[in-house]
Protein backbone atom coordinates (compact mmCIF):
# COMPACT_ATOMS: atom_id res chain seq x y z
CA UNK A 1 0.00 0.00 0.00
CA UNK A 2 1.19 3.22 -1.07
CA UNK A 3 -0.57 6.20 0.33
CA UNK A 4 1.23 9.10 -2.04
CA UNK A 5 -1.30 9.35 -4.87
CA UNK A 6 -4.17 9.77 -2.13
CA UNK A 7 -4.72 12.76 0.16
CA UNK A 8 -6.21 12.27 3.60
CA UNK A 9 -8.98 14.00 2.44
CA UNK A 10 -9.74 11.17 -0.21
CA UNK A 11 -8.79 8.63 2.07
CA UNK A 12 -11.34 9.61 4.54
CA UNK A 13 -14.15 10.04 1.41
CA UNK A 14 -13.27 6.39 1.05
CA UNK A 15 -13.54 5.53 4.44
CA UNK A 16 -16.59 7.96 4.81
CA UNK A 17 -18.71 5.98 1.93
CA UNK A 18 -17.50 2.19 3.06
CA UNK A 19 -15.37 1.62 0.34
CA UNK A 20 -12.79 1.41 2.67
CA UNK A 21 -12.69 0.11 6.47
CA UNK A 22 -10.27 1.59 8.88
CA UNK A 23 -9.30 -1.51 9.85
CA UNK A 24 -8.67 -2.15 6.11
CA UNK A 25 -6.81 0.44 5.94
CA UNK A 26 -4.43 0.04 9.39
CA UNK A 27 -3.93 -3.73 8.35
CA UNK A 28 -2.22 -2.77 5.05
CA UNK A 29 -0.20 -0.27 7.35
CA UNK A 30 0.70 -3.00 9.53
CA UNK A 31 1.44 -5.67 6.92
CA UNK A 32 3.41 -2.76 5.10
CA UNK A 33 5.52 -1.77 8.22
CA UNK A 34 5.87 -5.52 8.88
CA UNK A 35 7.52 -6.25 5.10
CA UNK A 36 9.93 -3.04 5.01
CA UNK A 37 10.97 -2.30 8.84
CA UNK A 38 13.28 -5.01 8.95
CA UNK A 39 15.12 -2.65 6.36
CA UNK A 40 13.81 0.52 7.01
CA UNK A 41 13.86 0.59 11.52
CA UNK A 42 11.69 3.37 11.38
CA UNK A 43 9.50 2.34 13.92
CA UNK A 44 10.90 1.66 17.80
CA UNK A 45 7.33 0.70 18.78
CA UNK A 46 4.65 -0.56 17.00
CA UNK A 47 1.06 -0.98 18.47
CA UNK A 48 -0.90 -3.54 16.70
CA UNK A 49 -3.02 -4.45 18.58
CA UNK A 50 -3.86 -1.08 20.27
CA UNK A 51 -4.20 0.45 16.16
CA UNK A 52 -6.72 -2.71 15.17
CA UNK A 53 -8.70 -1.75 18.50
CA UNK A 54 -8.79 1.72 17.53
CA UNK A 55 -9.74 1.06 13.96
CA UNK A 56 -12.56 -0.80 14.94
CA UNK A 57 -14.03 2.00 17.06
CA UNK A 58 -13.20 4.60 14.36
CA UNK A 59 -15.15 2.47 11.89
CA UNK A 60 -18.40 2.55 13.82
CA UNK A 61 -17.61 6.37 14.84
CA UNK A 62 -17.68 6.56 11.06
CA UNK A 63 -21.22 4.51 10.50
CA UNK A 64 -22.37 7.18 12.49
CA UNK A 65 -21.42 9.67 10.69
CA UNK A 66 -18.33 11.16 12.54
CA UNK A 67 -16.51 14.12 11.31
CA UNK A 68 -13.37 14.21 12.57
CA UNK A 69 -10.19 14.85 10.51
CA UNK A 70 -8.74 11.98 10.90
CA UNK A 71 -11.13 9.46 11.93
CA UNK A 72 -9.85 5.79 11.20
CA UNK A 73 -6.35 7.35 8.94
CA UNK A 74 -3.41 5.14 10.59
CA UNK A 75 -0.39 7.69 11.56
CA UNK A 76 2.18 7.41 13.99
CA UNK A 77 4.59 9.81 16.26
CA UNK A 78 8.23 10.38 17.00
CA UNK A 79 8.95 8.16 20.22
CA UNK A 80 9.85 12.16 21.62
CA UNK A 81 5.99 12.33 22.51
CA UNK A 82 4.07 11.36 25.45
CA UNK A 83 1.44 8.66 24.84
CA UNK A 84 -0.41 6.94 27.23
CA UNK A 85 0.07 3.05 27.78
CA UNK A 86 2.84 3.36 24.90
CA UNK A 87 6.33 3.69 26.04
CA UNK A 88 8.05 7.05 25.08
CA UNK A 89 12.10 5.98 25.24
CA UNK A 90 13.05 9.44 23.06
CA UNK A 91 15.69 6.83 21.34
CA UNK A 92 17.29 6.83 24.95
CA UNK A 93 18.26 4.36 27.13
CA UNK A 94 18.08 5.84 29.95
CA UNK A 95 14.17 5.83 29.33
CA UNK A 96 13.71 2.59 27.68
CA UNK A 97 10.97 1.45 30.04
CA UNK A 98 9.53 4.54 30.58
CA UNK A 99 5.46 4.97 30.01
CA UNK A 100 3.87 8.81 30.68
CA UNK A 101 1.02 8.80 32.81
CA UNK A 102 -0.49 11.17 30.01
CA UNK A 103 -0.66 11.85 26.54
CA UNK A 104 1.27 15.13 24.86
CA UNK A 105 -1.11 17.40 23.57
CA UNK A 106 -0.74 16.66 20.53
CA UNK A 107 -1.08 12.97 20.96
CA UNK A 108 -4.54 13.95 22.37
CA UNK A 109 -5.47 15.89 19.52
CA UNK A 110 -4.68 13.31 17.27
CA UNK A 111 -6.77 11.48 19.25
CA UNK A 112 -9.78 13.63 19.30
CA UNK A 113 -9.72 13.71 15.12
CA UNK A 114 -10.06 10.20 15.02
CA UNK A 115 -6.22 9.55 14.13
CA UNK A 116 -5.13 5.53 14.61
CA UNK A 117 -1.70 5.42 16.20
CA UNK A 118 -0.07 2.68 14.74
CA UNK A 119 3.09 3.06 16.65
CA UNK A 120 6.28 5.40 17.90
CA UNK A 121 9.15 6.44 15.45
CA UNK A 122 12.61 6.14 15.61
CA UNK A 123 14.63 9.20 16.34
CA UNK A 124 18.20 10.23 17.21
CA UNK A 125 19.13 10.12 21.17
CA UNK A 126 16.91 13.07 22.76
CA UNK A 127 16.56 14.86 19.23
CA UNK A 128 20.04 15.05 19.25
CA UNK A 129 21.55 14.27 15.79
CA UNK A 130 20.63 15.33 12.05
CA UNK A 131 21.24 11.41 11.00
CA UNK A 132 19.36 9.20 12.98
CA UNK A 133 22.41 7.07 13.55
CA UNK A 134 22.77 8.20 17.22
CA UNK A 135 19.46 6.07 18.78
CA UNK A 136 19.75 3.33 21.42
CA UNK A 137 17.16 1.27 18.90
CA UNK A 138 19.60 1.05 16.02
CA UNK A 139 20.28 3.52 12.87
CA UNK A 140 16.87 4.03 10.66
CA UNK A 141 17.63 4.13 6.76
CA UNK A 142 16.44 5.79 4.05
CA UNK A 143 13.99 3.88 2.25
CA UNK A 144 15.39 5.61 -0.96
CA UNK A 145 18.84 3.87 -0.85
CA UNK A 146 19.19 1.40 2.30
CA UNK A 147 22.85 2.64 3.06
CA UNK A 148 22.43 6.40 3.31
CA UNK A 149 21.25 7.59 6.47
CA UNK A 150 17.00 9.23 6.02
CA UNK A 151 17.92 12.47 8.11
CA UNK A 152 17.79 13.41 11.51
CA UNK A 153 16.48 13.81 14.58
CA UNK A 154 13.02 13.18 12.93
CA UNK A 155 14.23 10.28 10.40
CA UNK A 156 11.85 7.23 11.52
CA UNK A 157 8.80 10.37 10.52
CA UNK A 158 10.30 10.75 7.64
CA UNK A 159 11.40 7.41 6.52
CA UNK A 160 7.92 6.08 7.47
CA UNK A 161 5.64 8.35 5.41
CA UNK A 162 8.14 8.11 2.27
CA UNK A 163 7.88 3.76 2.64
CA UNK A 164 4.33 4.30 2.93
CA UNK A 165 4.08 2.68 6.22
CA UNK A 166 1.49 5.55 7.37
CA UNK A 167 0.07 8.22 6.09
CA UNK A 168 1.60 10.96 8.33
CA UNK A 169 3.79 11.22 10.74
CA UNK A 170 4.80 13.73 13.82
CA UNK A 171 8.28 14.99 14.42
CA UNK A 172 9.92 17.61 16.10
CA UNK A 173 12.19 20.15 15.00
CA UNK A 174 14.66 22.31 17.03
CA UNK A 175 17.17 23.30 14.13
CA UNK A 176 15.60 20.94 11.47
CA UNK A 177 14.84 18.02 12.27
CA UNK A 178 11.78 17.76 10.58
CA UNK A 179 12.79 19.95 7.70
CA UNK A 180 15.94 17.99 6.92
CA UNK A 181 14.53 14.52 6.99
CA UNK A 182 11.93 15.43 4.98
CA UNK A 183 14.17 16.45 2.26
CA UNK A 184 16.51 13.46 2.51
CA UNK A 185 12.78 10.92 2.11
CA UNK A 186 11.57 12.89 -0.75
CA UNK A 187 8.60 13.99 1.40
CA UNK A 188 6.69 17.39 3.20
CA UNK A 189 7.73 18.43 6.24
CA UNK A 190 7.13 21.34 8.16
CA UNK A 191 8.52 23.48 11.57
CA UNK A 192 6.03 26.04 12.32
CA UNK A 193 6.39 29.09 14.36
CA UNK A 194 7.28 29.09 17.52
CA UNK A 195 4.80 28.82 20.03
CA UNK A 196 2.07 27.98 17.19
CA UNK A 197 1.88 24.09 18.66
CA UNK A 198 1.99 23.29 22.22
CA UNK A 199 5.10 21.26 23.31
CA UNK A 200 3.32 19.72 26.70
CA UNK A 201 4.22 16.11 26.85
CA UNK A 202 7.39 16.52 24.44
CA UNK A 203 10.36 15.70 25.74
CA UNK A 204 12.73 18.36 25.97
CA UNK A 205 15.65 18.88 24.03
CA UNK A 206 16.84 22.63 23.69
CA UNK A 207 13.25 24.64 24.83
CA UNK A 208 13.69 27.80 23.33
CA UNK A 209 13.68 26.06 19.60
CA UNK A 210 11.70 23.23 20.24
CA UNK A 211 8.94 23.16 17.96
CA UNK A 212 6.38 20.50 16.91
CA UNK A 213 5.56 19.97 13.28
CA UNK A 214 3.74 17.33 10.69
CA UNK A 215 5.01 15.15 7.97
CA UNK A 216 3.44 14.19 5.02
CA UNK A 217 3.25 12.73 1.47
CA UNK A 218 2.13 15.98 0.07
CA UNK A 219 1.16 19.39 1.11
CA UNK A 220 -2.48 19.35 1.52
CA UNK A 221 -1.98 16.41 4.05
CA UNK A 222 0.71 18.71 6.26
CA UNK A 223 -1.62 21.56 6.24
CA UNK A 224 -4.18 19.62 7.61
CA UNK A 225 -2.25 17.68 10.12
CA UNK A 226 -0.90 21.26 11.16
CA UNK A 227 -4.27 22.60 11.41
CA UNK A 228 -5.17 19.62 14.07
CA UNK A 229 -2.05 19.80 16.19
CA UNK A 230 -2.12 23.64 16.19
CA UNK A 231 -2.90 26.18 19.04
CA UNK A 232 -2.84 27.99 22.44
CA UNK A 233 -2.85 25.31 25.17
CA UNK A 234 -3.00 26.34 28.55
CA UNK A 235 -0.55 23.85 29.55
CA UNK A 236 2.40 24.91 27.60
CA UNK A 237 3.18 29.06 29.04
CA UNK A 238 5.22 29.55 25.10
CA UNK A 239 2.91 28.59 23.19
CA UNK A 240 0.75 31.16 21.72
CA UNK A 241 -3.15 32.61 21.73
CA UNK A 242 -3.69 33.51 18.40
CA UNK A 243 -5.78 31.81 16.20
CA UNK A 244 -5.16 29.37 14.01
CA UNK A 245 -6.29 30.09 10.70
CA UNK A 246 -7.97 26.92 8.41
CA UNK A 247 -4.66 26.22 6.21
CA UNK A 248 -6.54 23.99 3.97
CA UNK A 249 -8.63 27.31 3.38
CA UNK A 250 -6.43 29.37 1.05
CA UNK A 251 -4.17 26.49 -0.40
CA UNK A 252 -4.92 26.94 -3.68
CA UNK A 253 -4.85 30.56 -3.72
CA UNK A 254 -1.13 30.59 -5.79
CA UNK A 255 1.90 32.85 -5.80
CA UNK A 256 0.99 35.00 -8.52
CA UNK A 257 2.26 38.74 -7.33
CA UNK A 258 3.99 37.18 -4.42
CA UNK A 259 7.78 38.48 -3.35
CA UNK A 260 9.82 35.41 -2.90
CA UNK A 261 13.15 36.40 -1.40
CA UNK A 262 16.33 34.37 -2.17
CA UNK A 263 19.44 35.07 0.74
CA UNK A 264 22.42 35.71 -0.94
CA UNK A 265 24.15 33.96 1.97
CA UNK A 266 22.78 30.09 1.23
CA UNK A 267 23.83 30.16 -2.28
CA UNK A 268 27.37 29.92 -1.49
CA UNK A 269 30.18 28.70 -3.53
CA UNK A 270 30.44 24.64 -2.36
CA UNK A 271 27.01 23.79 -2.38
CA UNK A 272 26.24 20.16 -4.02
CA UNK A 273 25.44 20.86 -7.87
CA UNK A 274 22.45 18.52 -7.89
CA UNK A 275 20.92 20.52 -5.12
CA UNK A 276 22.21 23.98 -7.04
CA UNK A 277 20.37 22.99 -10.08
CA UNK A 278 17.12 21.85 -8.57
CA UNK A 279 16.95 24.61 -6.54
CA UNK A 280 18.05 26.71 -9.21
CA UNK A 281 15.10 25.03 -11.07
CA UNK A 282 12.57 25.41 -8.47
CA UNK A 283 12.73 29.37 -8.61
CA UNK A 284 12.46 29.33 -12.45
CA UNK A 285 9.23 27.43 -11.31
CA UNK A 286 8.50 29.73 -9.30
CA UNK A 287 8.68 32.81 -11.78
CA UNK A 288 6.86 31.09 -13.89
CA UNK A 289 4.15 30.74 -11.52
CA UNK A 290 4.11 34.78 -11.81
CA UNK A 291 6.17 34.86 -8.26
CA UNK A 292 8.83 38.01 -8.20
CA UNK A 293 12.21 36.62 -7.26
CA UNK A 294 14.26 39.21 -5.64
CA UNK A 295 18.11 38.64 -4.24
CA UNK A 296 18.39 39.55 -0.61
CA UNK A 297 20.79 39.46 2.60
CA UNK A 298 20.65 37.62 5.85
CA UNK A 299 23.99 38.65 6.70
CA UNK A 300 24.25 36.73 10.46
CA UNK A 301 24.11 33.39 8.74
CA UNK A 302 27.54 32.61 8.76
CA UNK A 303 27.20 32.80 12.43
CA UNK A 304 24.39 30.52 12.84
CA UNK A 305 25.63 27.11 13.38
CA UNK A 306 28.05 28.03 16.35
CA UNK A 307 25.64 30.52 17.78
CA UNK A 308 22.17 27.24 17.54
CA UNK A 309 25.04 24.60 19.17
CA UNK A 310 25.90 26.61 21.65
CA UNK A 311 22.28 27.70 22.44
CA UNK A 312 20.81 24.40 22.08
CA UNK A 313 23.91 22.61 24.14
CA UNK A 314 23.29 24.56 26.97
CA UNK A 315 19.34 24.28 27.16
CA UNK A 316 20.24 20.56 26.87
CA UNK A 317 22.71 20.45 30.11
CA UNK A 318 19.90 21.87 31.80
CA UNK A 319 17.03 19.68 30.52
CA UNK A 320 18.96 16.48 30.82
CA UNK A 321 19.36 16.73 34.49
CA UNK A 322 16.38 15.67 34.93
CA UNK A 323 17.25 12.20 34.31
CA UNK A 324 19.00 11.64 37.30
CA UNK A 325 17.54 7.98 37.92
CA UNK A 326 15.53 9.06 40.56
CA UNK A 327 12.20 10.47 39.00
CA UNK A 328 12.63 8.76 34.85
CA UNK A 329 13.29 5.46 33.74
CA UNK A 330 16.52 3.71 34.55
CA UNK A 331 18.47 3.46 37.56
CA UNK A 332 22.15 1.88 38.23
CA UNK A 333 23.00 1.73 41.53
CA UNK A 334 25.80 -0.40 42.94
CA UNK A 335 26.26 0.87 46.51
CA UNK A 336 28.29 4.00 46.17
CA UNK A 337 25.88 6.61 47.38
CA UNK A 338 23.71 9.35 45.88
CA UNK A 339 26.20 10.75 43.53
CA UNK A 340 27.51 7.44 42.76
CA UNK A 341 24.52 6.28 41.60
CA UNK A 342 23.60 9.40 39.55
CA UNK A 343 27.46 8.95 37.39
CA UNK A 344 25.90 5.53 37.04
CA UNK A 345 22.81 5.78 35.63
CA UNK A 346 24.01 8.75 33.63
CA UNK A 347 26.91 6.76 32.19
CA UNK A 348 25.22 3.64 31.61
CA UNK A 349 22.04 5.66 30.22
CA UNK A 350 22.94 8.51 27.80
CA UNK A 351 24.83 7.78 24.19
CA UNK A 352 27.75 9.33 23.16
CA UNK A 353 26.46 12.21 21.33
CA UNK A 354 24.34 13.06 24.31
CA UNK A 355 27.05 12.95 26.88
CA UNK A 356 29.08 15.38 24.46
CA UNK A 357 26.14 17.88 24.52
CA UNK A 358 25.63 17.84 28.05
CA UNK A 359 29.62 18.02 28.58
CA UNK A 360 30.24 21.10 26.41
CA UNK A 361 26.69 23.21 27.42
CA UNK A 362 27.67 22.78 30.39
CA UNK A 363 31.17 24.10 29.91
CA UNK A 364 28.87 27.14 28.04
CA UNK A 365 27.11 27.53 31.37
CA UNK A 366 29.89 27.51 33.48
CA UNK A 367 30.57 30.82 35.81
CA UNK A 368 33.77 32.49 33.92
CA UNK A 369 32.39 31.08 30.37
CA UNK A 370 28.71 32.02 30.46
CA UNK A 371 29.60 35.39 29.46
CA UNK A 372 31.70 34.76 26.64
CA UNK A 373 29.19 31.77 25.20
CA UNK A 374 26.03 31.68 26.44
CA UNK A 375 25.43 35.08 26.65
CA UNK A 376 27.16 36.25 23.56
CA UNK A 377 25.40 33.45 21.58
CA UNK A 378 22.13 34.79 22.49
CA UNK A 379 22.64 38.41 21.79
CA UNK A 380 23.71 36.84 18.19
CA UNK A 381 20.52 35.18 17.89
CA UNK A 382 19.01 38.46 18.08
CA UNK A 383 20.77 39.62 15.40
CA UNK A 384 19.75 36.81 13.46
CA UNK A 385 16.37 37.31 14.13
CA UNK A 386 16.82 40.90 13.23
CA UNK A 387 18.38 39.92 10.39
CA UNK A 388 14.98 37.34 9.00
CA UNK A 389 12.28 40.18 10.78
CA UNK A 390 14.18 42.95 8.54
CA UNK A 391 13.93 40.76 5.25
CA UNK A 392 10.22 40.03 5.56
CA UNK A 393 9.62 43.81 5.66
CA UNK A 394 10.77 43.50 1.47
CA UNK A 395 9.20 39.82 0.67
CA UNK A 396 6.67 37.62 1.24
CA UNK A 397 8.63 34.42 2.19
CA UNK A 398 12.12 33.44 1.50
CA UNK A 399 13.21 30.39 -0.97
CA UNK A 400 16.83 28.04 0.07
CA UNK A 401 17.86 24.70 0.31
CA UNK A 402 17.34 22.37 2.70
CA UNK A 403 20.44 20.86 2.97
CA UNK A 404 24.10 21.51 1.40
CA UNK A 405 24.26 17.93 0.15
CA UNK A 406 21.70 14.70 -0.37
CA UNK A 407 21.09 12.15 2.12
CA UNK A 408 24.86 10.88 2.99
CA UNK A 409 26.30 7.44 3.45
CA UNK A 410 25.52 6.20 7.04
CA UNK A 411 28.41 5.79 9.35
CA UNK A 412 30.02 8.54 6.77
CA UNK A 413 30.00 11.47 9.37
CA UNK A 414 28.92 10.25 12.27
CA UNK A 415 32.46 10.07 13.78
CA UNK A 416 32.85 13.95 12.51
CA UNK A 417 30.46 15.39 14.83
CA UNK A 418 31.83 19.11 13.59
CA UNK A 419 31.16 18.18 9.63
CA UNK A 420 27.54 16.90 11.07
CA UNK A 421 26.70 20.14 12.85
CA UNK A 422 27.81 21.88 9.84
CA UNK A 423 25.45 20.28 7.38
CA UNK A 424 22.34 21.95 9.66
CA UNK A 425 23.61 25.87 8.51
CA UNK A 426 20.38 26.46 6.11
CA UNK A 427 18.00 25.09 8.58
CA UNK A 428 19.18 26.51 11.99
CA UNK A 429 18.58 30.17 11.55
CA UNK A 430 14.55 29.28 11.35
CA UNK A 431 14.75 28.12 15.22
CA UNK A 432 16.89 30.74 16.00
CA UNK A 433 15.00 33.26 14.44
CA UNK A 434 11.60 31.57 15.39
CA UNK A 435 9.86 31.79 12.34
CA UNK A 436 8.50 28.34 10.29
CA UNK A 437 9.79 26.62 7.16
CA UNK A 438 8.86 23.82 5.15
CA UNK A 439 11.06 21.38 2.97
CA UNK A 440 8.55 19.90 0.11
CA UNK A 441 10.64 17.80 -2.52
CA UNK A 442 12.24 19.79 -5.67
CA UNK A 443 14.57 17.11 -7.61
CA UNK A 444 16.55 13.67 -7.39
CA UNK A 445 19.84 13.72 -7.57
CA UNK A 446 22.11 12.53 -10.32
CA UNK A 447 22.46 8.89 -7.68
CA UNK A 448 19.03 9.38 -7.22
CA UNK A 449 18.13 10.89 -4.30
CA UNK A 450 15.76 13.23 -3.23
CA UNK A 451 16.41 16.88 -2.97
CA UNK A 452 14.26 19.28 -0.69
CA UNK A 453 13.44 22.70 -1.08
CA UNK A 454 12.86 25.29 1.81
CA UNK A 455 10.10 27.61 2.10
CA UNK A 456 10.97 30.01 5.13
CA UNK A 457 8.02 32.64 6.13
CA UNK A 458 7.21 35.32 8.92
CA UNK A 459 6.56 34.31 12.01
CA UNK A 460 2.09 32.78 12.08
CA UNK A 461 2.57 33.09 8.49
CA UNK A 462 2.41 29.08 8.00
CA UNK A 463 -0.54 29.41 6.02
CA UNK A 464 1.66 32.14 3.32
CA UNK A 465 4.23 28.82 2.98
CA UNK A 466 1.99 25.89 2.51
CA UNK A 467 0.23 28.07 -0.43
CA UNK A 468 3.22 28.42 -2.50
CA UNK A 469 4.57 24.69 -1.82
CA UNK A 470 1.26 23.73 -3.17
CA UNK A 471 1.34 25.99 -6.41
CA UNK A 472 4.86 24.29 -6.91
CA UNK A 473 3.73 20.69 -5.63
CA UNK A 474 1.29 21.29 -8.67
CA UNK A 475 3.60 22.55 -11.56
CA UNK A 476 5.59 19.64 -11.02
CA UNK A 477 6.14 15.93 -10.33
CA UNK A 478 8.51 15.70 -7.30
CA UNK A 479 6.15 14.62 -5.08
CA UNK A 480 4.65 11.95 -7.11
CA UNK A 481 7.92 10.44 -7.26
CA UNK A 482 7.99 6.72 -4.64
CA UNK A 483 11.32 5.09 -3.59
CA UNK A 484 11.60 1.48 -5.01
CA UNK A 485 11.39 -0.84 -1.54
N1 LIG B 1 20.74 18.48 13.91
C1 LIG B 1 20.38 19.41 14.91
C2 LIG B 1 20.92 18.98 16.25
O1 LIG B 1 21.51 17.97 16.29
C3 LIG B 1 18.90 19.59 14.96
C4 LIG B 1 18.20 18.52 15.72
C5 LIG B 1 16.75 18.82 15.91
O2 LIG B 1 16.16 19.65 15.24
N2 LIG B 1 16.17 18.15 16.88
O3 LIG B 1 20.78 19.63 17.23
Amino acid sequence: MKFHDLTIQEIRQKLRSGVLTSVELTQACLARIKATDDRLNAFITVCEEEALAAAAVADQQLAAGDTGLLTGIPVAVKDIFNTLDIRTTCGSKILANYVSPYDATVVAKLRQQGAVIVGKLNMDEFAMGSSSENSAAGVVRNPWDTERVPGGSSGGSAAAVAAGQVVATLGTDTGGSVRQPASHCGVVGLKPTYGRVSRYGVVAYASSLDQVGPVAGNVEDCALMLGVVAGYDPADSTSVDCPVPDYLENLKDGVAGKKIGLPKEYFIAGLDPDIKRAVEAAIETYRQLGAEIVEVSLPHTDYSVACYYLIAMAEASSNLARYDGVRFGLRKDIGKGLTGMYQQTRTAGFGDEVKRRIMLGTYALSSGYYDAYYLKAQKVRTLIRHDFLAVFEQVDLLLTPVAPTPAFKIGEMVNDPLQMYLSDIFTVPINLAGTCGLSLPCGLSAGGLPIGLQLIGKPFAEADILQAAYAFEQATDWNARVPKL
